[in-house]
C-alpha cells in the first residue's frame, strides 16, 4: 500500500507517479492497482474550478489588465497570483469574493472542449498563449461563456460544486504581482466552525453573546481608561501625602535654612522634580536632594532656594558630590541639577551626607 506524493510528466509524456509506501513493500514488476481518494480528489477539482471564477471576478472588479501570473492548487487551498501594481482593498475583495460565490451558487454548467487555438481564440478564452499549446487545445467554459480558459486542469461539471468560496489573504509576492489565498467547499466549513468556537471562547470570557461582543469589548476598553485615570489620581494623592513625610524629616541649618534629604522609590524624573518643586514653595530657605530608583536605575535631584545660592551653595555641585559617593556623577545649574548614580546600597549613606556637604559650602 503507498500513497502518491506527487505526479509528472517526463519527457516522453508519461507519467510518473511518486509515491511513498505506507505499508508492505513494492517492488519492481509488481502489479498495483491505482486508486483515486475521492475526497482528495473532489477537494482539489473544487478549488482548481474556483480560480477560473476568480480570474473572472478579479477581471470584472479591477480591470480587465490583470493577468494570471500562476497558481497553486492543493486539497486545502488554493493560491492565485495576478499582476496588479497596487494592494486590493478590502471593499474589492469583498466584491470579488461575493461574486465568486454568486456565480457559485447560480449553478453554472462547466463544458470542456477540445479545438483549434483559432477557433479557442474567436470564443474569446484567456489563458498563457504560449508555444507549449499545440494545434488543439483545451477550453474550459463555465456558463456558456460567463468564463472560457484554456485549461488542462480537471474541473466541477456544475460551479455549484465548489459549495463556497472564501478569500483568507491578500498580499504582495514581488513587485506588481499580488497573491491571493482562498479556500473553497468543506475547508469554509472547517474555517466556519473553528472562527465560531473562537467567538463562542470569547464570548464566555466576556459574558457576552457574539453580537454583544464588539459593544462589551469597547465597554471594557472605556473603563479600563476610568480605571488608569482613578490610578493617576491615587498616586497624585499618594505624592501629596509623602510631601509631608518628607517635610517632617527635613533637617536644620545653623542659620535656620531646611536641609531635605529624601529617597523615593519607583517614581520618574519628572515626579520628583516636581515634588522638588512643591518642597522648595514650602520652605522659605534651603536645600532639596532627591533621589528615585526606577527600573534599577539611580537618580538623584537637587534644588537651592536664591538666598543660599547668593552665599554660594549650588545644586550642580551638591548633586555632584552626593553622586560620587554612590560611584556616578552629574551636574547642572545653580538653582536645579540631576545626576545620575551607581551603587543602590550606598543611597542611604549619600543623602546622609547632604547636610554636612551643605554647611562646607556656607
Ligand atoms: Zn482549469
Amino acid at each position: 500500500f503507498a500513497e502518491v506524493r506527487d505526479t509528472q510528466k517526463n519527457k516522453n509524456a508519461a507519467i510518473l507517479h511518486h509515491v511513498e509506501v505506507a505499508e508492505g513493500s513494492l517492488s519492481v514488476k509488481d502489479k498495483v492497482e491505482a486508486e483515486v481518494d475521492i475526497m482528495t480528489r473532489r477537494d482539489t477539482m473544487k478549488n482548481h474550478s474556483a480560480t477560473h471564477l476568480l480570474n473572472k471576478a478579479l477581471r470584472e472588479v479591477l480591470g480587465e489588465h490583470i493577468n494570471q501570473a500562476g497558481s497553486y492548487v492543493d486539497s486545502k487551498r488554493l493560491r492565485f497570483d495576478l499582476t496588479h501594481f497596487e494592494g486590493i482593498s478590502k471593499e474589492d475583495l469583498k466584491r470579488i469574493e461575493e461574486i465568486v460565490n454568486e456565480q457559485i451558487a447560480l449553478g453554472l454548467p462547466v463544458a470542456v472542449r477540445e479545438m483549434s487555438l483559432v477557433e479557442s481564440q474567436e470564443e474569446g478564452a484567456i489563458g498563457l498563449f504560449e508555444d507549449k499549446y499545440k494545434d488543439v487545445v483545451r477550453v474550459v467554459n463555465m456558463g456558456n461563456g460567463y468564463s472560457v480558459e484554456l485549461c488542462g486542469g480537471t474541473h466541477v461539471r456544475t460551479t455549484s460544486d465548489i459549495q463556497m468560496l472564501k478569500i483568507m489573504s491578500e498580499s504582495s509576492v514581488a513587485s506588481g504581482i499580488r497573491r491571493i489565498e482562498a479556500i473553497t467547499g468543506r475547508e469554509v466549513y472547517k474555517h466556519m466552525t473553528s472562527s465560531d468556537r473562537v467567538l463562542s471562547n470569547v464570548g464566555t470570557l466576556l459574558k457576552a453573546a457574539p453580537e454583544e461582543l464588539d459593544r462589551r469589548i469597547a465597554e471594557l476598553q472605556s473603563e479600563n481608561k476610568g480605571l488608569q485615570k482613578e490610578v493617576h489620581n491615587l498616586k497624585q494623592e499618594e505624592s501629596a501625602k509623602s510631601l509631608n513625610d518628607v517635610l517632617d524629616q527635613a533637617a536644620e541649618l545653623s542659620n535656620g535654612s531646611k536641609v531635605v534629604a529624601f529617597q523615593f522609590e519607583d517614581m520618574d524624573m519628572d515626579t520628583i522634580r516636581g515634588l522638588g518643586d512643591k518642597i522648595r514653595d514650602q520652605i522659605a530657605s534651603g536645600v532639596i536632594v532627591l533621589s528615585t530608583v526606577k527600573e534599577g536605575k539611580l537618580n538623584f535631584i537637587a534644588m537651592v532656594t536664591k538666598d543660599l545660592i547668593e552665599k554660594g551653595v549650588f545644586a550642580g555641585n551638591i548633586v555632584k558630590q552626593v553622586a560620587q559617593i554612590t560611584g556616578g556623577n552629574g551636574g547642572g545649574r545653580k538653582d536645579f541639577a540631576a545626576a545620575g548614580g551607581k551603587d543602590i546600597s550606598k543611597v542611604d549613606e549619600a543623602l546622609g551626607q547632604v547636610k554636612t556637604i551643605v554647611e562646607q559650602m556656607l
